[in-house]
């Protein structure tokens, strides 16, 4: 069933790529968003093939992260609270939602705390939605400059969430915007950061995602069917 759906999600992405404009040829990161779904479900993900899974809740991911007896990149995809960076650091390769030089200095801290560089991506608010979490366009250029400045961090690139829209294409924009923020981004001269990821894209969107010049896209119930709460 897993491996199946997987599979699925797998042949859309490679469609999504195939229609992207030529200056978008790059490989496309898959996440598998496993929040709310059990181990056995992680296992039997990573055995069909996942190589990267995503959490949003620390004490969740934490329980997964001791239990699991397989090897696999975690990223945190969820808002972190500073009070968790300690906990954070120790399981995740990846923070996306870096988007306060407040929790940035928080997750600099606890990373330095275990002789660890932590790579991040900070989250952009593009639709500013008072809802989610990120950093407005027109305060990023700074927050990333401070970002890069913390010695335990690593920049690593962006991450956003569209918005909900009743008709998905409305994201197509959004996403192109993101992409061009992406480029110019990309042009800036830092002193450790490594801009590598795009990270957008959930099981609504992740095509146009892909379309617009996504590099990592975040599916759950793509994979999983729906989460129970
Ligand atoms: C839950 C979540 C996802 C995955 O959502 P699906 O709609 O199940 O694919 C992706 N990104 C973030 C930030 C999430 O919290």
């Amino acid at each position: 069933m897993i491996a199946e759906k997987l599979k699925e999600v797998k042949e859309n992405i490679e469609g999504a790529k195939a229609k992207r404009s030529p200056d978008k040829q790059h490989e496309v990161r898959l996440i598998a968003v496993t929040k709310n779904h059990d181990v056995q479900a992680m296992r039997e993900a990573i055995d069909a093939g996942v190589t990267d899974i995503g959490e949003n809740r620390i004490q969740e991911a934490k329980e997964k992260f001791a239990t699991l007896d397989r090897d696999v990149t975690w990223h945190l995809i969820g808002h972190l609270q500073t009070n968790k960076a300690k906990q954070a650091v120790k399981i995740f390769d990846l923070i996306h939602s870096v988007d306060t030089l407040h929790l940035a200095e928080a997750i600099n801290n606890a990373a330095a705390g275990i002789n660890k560089v932590q790579k991040v991506l900070v989250q952009v608010n593009l639709a500013k939605e008072d809802s989610k979490s990120g950093v407005y366009v027109e305060e990023l250029a700074d927050l990333l400059h401070k970002v890069d400045e913390l010695p335990n961090l690593q920049l690593m690139g962006l991450m956003c969430i569209a918005p909900n829209y009743d008709d998905v294409e409305e994201c197509r924009p959004l996403f192109a915007k993101m992409y061009e923020i992406f480029q110019k981004v990309k042009e800036i001269t830092f002193s450790t950061a490594n801009i590598l990821y795009l990270s957008m894209g959930m099981t609504h969107d992740y095509e146009i995602a892909v379309e617009e010049g996504a590099n990592m896209v975040r599916v759950g119930t793509g994979i999983f069917g729906p989460r129970q709460y």
